[in-house]
């Protein structure tokens, strides 16, 4: 089955989704002081929280807070008690005499959490993960705090906090904001934190266990790593660059740091690549890589994206989560910033241009949305591909609306006028027009507050007799009354002249009076229109561009062009792009269209570029070669296979060497399997590649990669490779719905989704009823849509008739047929 057709598209809200919008008021929260005994052993927690809240302008009798399954014993204002009811996810506390207006009190929460379902997290060694090192870490967005202090529980409240953590002597414990005491008292540690820069409840963090400190020289604030025993290379490997990205960061904005100090925390099985805490940021141990990992792994982009939240989140939070674009677009951007100025303009934009990719996938495959949108179940089903990487482009569009200049002025303002603040969508409009001048409601209106983009096609060509060179741009998404053409400016640049048109109109033409054909024709420079943008500008002008265009995303467009046309001229172009010393993504890029194309010429170029020098090149030939099956193309497979010095070209090579379906390929693919590598990365691409062979031999495989003490990643791999293989045996059917259906139980958060995602793969009605228990039960709002997606997914299969399923099968089969007749022809014309 697939599902990346257009007409696949679903609602992005579920059922059940409602509008969202912030709680009302009656306190204003002003500090928060926590006490907290973590019991790693017996996975609980002892608490008190004490709270200081002020009346707003009416005498508040009754408090109500979120608190999710904490067995509160007291509460207690000024030494006397307090009464209170716990009902399920509430905590009303009643104040008699009540609170005056403005007025404010202190009160005592004393209270325990059992094996808590969200928020407070351990990880112990179990019997399929013996090794497991035993420590505790929290995650609180985006509404989980509740789950292990009391509180009022919106992004909207900011207060002051500090916590004292209290573990078995020699344990490390870490908390928000300046460390203001360490000491041991008895068989105990006692650590003291205090943030004194009011934030919300979301970003405040505990993790406590046996982690290993590492100071960091050259930050303009106190800087450290904590790791796990053994990992301190790879933490270094890891974080190292995090005081040049402070650097970075605090000249671009002209913002300082705004924290007493900044410290990253790689936990086990952690549920995100990071969390932002505010100065204490929560990584997965999963980014933490070995020397042959670095040579193509960075954990930049992670520790870049974290590090620009203290400022964009954690100093100016998004207000409610309809807004939360204000944190994860900037953080995302950021990403892009400190590429660019580590390592050079073509970097970052290659990253721009991944962002757009990864958003237009979504867009085609899941659903569409505004950026903005208060319609939805669970607040984390926001934070998908439009939340982060199209809203991380929408940014660099709006740096190339305002130029260089305004842009980062408008960026500084918003800073530094909303620092401390909680912020909504239109404090940034009005920052952007305070700072340049520019109304920039319209932008918003279509980008932010709209869905969807344009499908742009820009063709040219010159009239030697008229003297004049036609740029067309067509819009080719629908348009229709509903759904009017964007209207965008751009810039155009002939043979350097620049000029900025103003596109309004499904079909613009520019018409530009030349006296000869030009050379170079170049559609939006600096790549800041948010498009699917596909060029048909001719081989002449496509290989002017892919040689001579300064900008890499022009390049890739034109190569795609050029890989398409096919012709003499082009291929040419192509190969010496590839064999020239273009930008490695370019390369990539051209590799992944040459395997788009299957066709023979590209087959043989790709064969004849396996051994390019950079790894990401190499891993983009060898996955594009999974598009062909002939025996030169598994023979040229195989020392990737068995041994590149990347982890990554491994495993894409073990993937593609499974589709060839050669003889050779199942010991080698066997062999990978039982192999244990950084993240299961080699254990991955073997299940990748034997889901693929259509061998009877490959199910056992699968079935063990899938089972407990495998890398998470790995089994996740196995899981979806078992789904995705062709015709089952009923018994080996059974034994896959039996292996998908432990997964949806499983404890570790990959895994479930890997088994979730898996059952879409395998609509078997038997996955209804594990999938159903998750959608209801499952502990993260992910799972849970994730497991509400499959469901209704098999319930629609089962709906449909078996004729319908039959003619599936046979048009499957003559796609098939049709390949292999193609396949035939190139070698044809080829000979
Ligand atoms: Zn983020």
């Amino acid at each position: 089955m697939s599902f990346d057709d257009t007409n696949e598209r679903r609602a992005f809200a579920l059922p059940g989704s409602t509008l969202h919008y912030g709680p009302d008021k009656t306190v204003e929260v002003e500090h928060i002081d926590l006490h907290l005994v973590p019991d790693l052993e017996r996975r609980r927690l002892e608490g008190v929280c004490t709270t200081t809240v002020r009346a707003l302008d009416e005498p508040v009798s009754q408090l109500t807070l979120d608190a999710v399954d904490l067995n509160v014993s007291a509460v207690e204002l000024d030494g006397s008690k307090l009464k209170f009811t716990s009902r399920g996810d509430k905590l009303d506390v009643f104040f008699d005499p009540p609170l005056a207006p403005e007025a404010a009190a202190t009160f005592a929460i004393t209270y325990s959490a059992e094996h808590p379902r969200h928020g407070l997290f351990f990880v112990e060694p179990t019997p399929g993960y013996p090794k497991n090192i035993r420590h505790a870490w929290t995650q609180s967005q985006d509404e989980n705090a509740r789950h292990w202090f009391p509180c009022l529980d919106y992004p909207h409240e900011k207060q002051s906090t500090s916590a004292t953590i209290v573990v078995p002597k020699g344990q490390f414990a870490l908390g928000n904001g300046e460390l203001v005491e360490r000491r041991d008292e008895g068989a105990t540690t006692i650590f003291r934190y205090r943030q004194e820069i009011p934030h919300s409840t979301y970003l405040v963090t505990m993790v406590a266990g046996p982690f290993v400190e590492v100071e960091q020289s050259g930050a303009s604030v106190p800087a450290y790593y904590y790791v796990l025993p053994g990992r301190e290379a790879d933490g270094e490997r890891a974080f190292g660059k995090t005081p040049a990205m402070v650097a970075v960061f605090e000249q671009r904005l002209e913002f300082p740091y705004p924290y007493a100090r900044y410290s990253q925390i790689a936990v086990s099985d952690f549920i995100f690549g990071g969390m932002e805490n505010t100065s204490a940021t929560t990584q997965t141990d999963r980014t933490l890589h070995d020397a042959r990992a670095h040579l193509d792994f960075s954990s930049d982009p992670l520790v870049a994206h974290e590090l620009a939240h203290q400022w964009f989140g954690d100093l100016l939070t998004c207000r409610d989560w309809s807004q939360a674009w204000l944190n994860e677009s900037f953080a995302t951007f950021f990403e892009g910033v400190f590429r660019e100025a580590d390592l050079g303009y073509d970097e970052y934009i290659y990253d721009v241009f991944e962002w757009v990719k990864r958003y237009l996938d979504e867009d085609r495959q899941r659903y569409r949305r505004p950026i903005v949108c208060n319609d939805y179940r669970d607040p984390i089903e926001l934070f998908d591909r439009h939340l982060y990487e199209k809203g991380g482009a929408v940014l660099h569009m709006l740096r190339g609306e305002l130029g260089e200049a305004r842009f980062w002025r408008a960026m500084r303002r918003y800073v530094r006028d909303n620092a401390q603040r909680s912020v909504e969508t239109i404090d940034l409009i009005r920052a952007i027009e305070q700072a340049t001048g520019r109304n920039m409601r319209g932008f918003f209106d279509r980008w932010i507050f709209g869905g969807g983009h344009p499908q742009l096609r820009i063709s040219a060509a010159y009239d030697a007799q008229r003297r004049a060179l036609t740029l067309t741009i067509d819009q080719t998404q629908p348009v229709d009354a509903a759904n009017p053409a964007f209207s965008f400016g751009v810039d155009l640049e002939i043979d350097g002249r620049r000029m900025r048109v103003q596109v309004e109109r499904e079909h613009e033409t520019i018409t530009v009076p030349l006296d000869a054909e030009p050379t170079l024709v170049r559609f939006d420079p600096g790549a800041f229109i948010l498009a699917d943008v596909t060029y048909a500008l001719g081989v002449r002008f496509a290989t002017a561009a892919l040689a001579g265009d300064p900008s890499v995303v022009a390049q890739i467009r034109a190569a795609r062009e050029l890989v398409k046309d096919g012709s003499a001229q082009a291929r040419s172009a192509v190969e010496a792009a590839l064999k020239g010393d273009v930008f490695w993504g370019v390369a990539a890029e051209i590799a992944h269209a040459l395997g788009k194309s299957r066709a023979a010429w590209a087959r043989d170029l790709l064969l004849a570029t396996i051994g390019h020098q950079h790894p990401k090149v190499r891993r983009a030939v060898v996955d594009a070669l999974g598009e062909f099956r002939e025996p030169e193309v598994a023979a040229a497979l195989v020392s990737p296979a068995t041994g590149d010095e990347s982890y990554f070209v491994q495993r894409s090579a073990l993937h593609s060497l499974g589709k060839t379906r050669s003889e050779k390929a199942f010991k080698i693919l066997r062999d990978a399997a039982h192999t244990k590598s950084w993240n299961g990365v080699i254990e991955s691409g073997a299940a990748l590649g034997l889901g693929e062979l259509a061998d009877p031999r490959a199910t056992p495989l699968l079935l063990e990669l899938t089972k407990p003490g495998g890398d998470p990643a790995a089994r996740g791999a196995a899981l979806l490779a078992l789904a995705r293989q062709g015709e089952l045996l009923e018994s080996e059917r059974a034994a896959a719905v039996d292996a998908i259906s432990s997964a949806i139980g499983d404890a570790n958060f990959f895994v479930a989704r890997a088994g979730a995602a898996a059952a879409e793969h395998l609509p078997d009605k038997r996955l209804l009823e594990p999938l159903d228990r998750l959608a209801q039960t499952g502990f993260d709002g992910r799972l849970r849509r994730d497991a509400a997606d499959a469901a209704a997914r098999i319930r629609e299969d089962q709906k449909t008739p078996a004729a319908v399923t039959g003619l599936r099968a046979d048009l499957d089969a003559l796609r098939e047929e049709h390949r292999k007749i193609q396949e035939k022809l190139d070698a044809l014309s080829r000979a």
